[in-house]
């Protein structure tokens, strides 16, 4: 059974004292072995209230970024480019003093909609960038995920074929495929391919609906991506990833395009997300019949 986990952003992405407390206290009474956490600023941030917060609730911590415009990687822009850098070797520390495994999310290109196709010399920027920050987070025992995105939120990455390619060229043994459910109901044929694709490189999943919403509202067929995750023999964790507008602050809800409220409840979210995912997971369908009705 795979571990299961729950990004904070359900809770809203505060990382205060008191926000970090909601949060993981909320992880923790709904049943999830790790939560994922926002990278912090830590030139402001006391990392030691989460460290001792996750040691409290005995979970596990998952870090995640998105890079944006000022601080993109993609990109020919030295400058733009060391903001970026910076970020994410930042994350990887703040990964490894609270003890999290992994630094994840859109570390390999800005999140948001580009208004032209990715150039090669931004693609190959992208790729020493991430590199240098593998090998730092390698030294720092921790892993680096590179999490593909719809086609309005990233150039680069759109696809598990695509982000396998580039896993290729960066060649390095600590970087992974972050599959994402919604991204993949996007972009793939059927939103099983990309667990294959993947294959042993598949080192993370977001389990996220396809209108964002709570887990079993959408469009997406549960019974059939935990059969594929099942069939390719994936242990690592599924984290839940919802977000709502009513709980989420503003700025960061436009990010992430929240402009309808889909739930309220961030407590109860995380309690029903669980129980779903676990009865997806726990006993996944013996085969993945309606394939060909598709
Ligand atoms: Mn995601």
């Amino acid at each position: 059974m795979n571990r299961l986990g729950v990004h904070a952003g359900l809770w809203g992405f505060d990382w205060s004292a008191e926000g970090a407390e909601r949060a993981i206290a909320g992880a923790s009474a709904a049943r999830y072995d790790l939560i994922e956490i926002p990278a912090v600023d830590r030139s402001t941030h006391d990392v030691t209230v989460t460290r001792r917060l996750l040691d409290a609730y005995g979970l596990d911590a998952i870090v995640s970024l998105a890079l944006g415009f000022d601080d993109d990687i993609n990109t020919v822009d030295p400058e733009t480019s060391s903001r970026g850098e910076f970020r994410l070797l930042e994350a990887v520390a703040f990964a490894q003093e609270i003890g999290a495994s992994l630094v994840t999310g859109v570390t390999y290109s800005a999140m948001g909609r580009y208004d032209r196709v990715g150039s090669e010399k931004g693609r190959l920027n992208s790729l020493a960038v991430l590199r240098r920050t593998a090998d730092a987070a390698a030294r720092s025992g921790v892993a680096l995920g590179l999490e593909y995105v719809n086609r309005y939120e990233s150039n680069l990455l759109n696809t598990a074929a695509q982000t396998v390619e580039f896993l290729s060229e960066l060649d390095a043994d600590n970087v992974l495929l972050h599959l994402d459910t919604f991204h993949a109901h996007l972009e793939e044929v059927d939103v099983t391919d990309p667990v294959s694709i993947a294959g042993a490189r598949l080192g993370y999943v977001h389990a996220s609906e396809s209108h964002r919403g709570a887990l079993g509202t959408g469009a997406i067929d549960w019974r059939r991506f935990a059969r594929a995750l099942a069939d390719a023999q994936y242990h690592g964790p599924v984290t839940v990833e919802t977000f709502s507008r009513a709980i989420v602050n503003p700025d960061r809800a436009a990010d992430l395009g929240l402009w309808r409220t889909l739930w309220r409840d961030a407590d109860a979210v995380a309690a029903e997300s669980y129980s779903f995912l676990y009865e997806q997971l726990r006993a996944p369908e013996t085969s993945l019949t309606g394939k060909e009705t598709k």
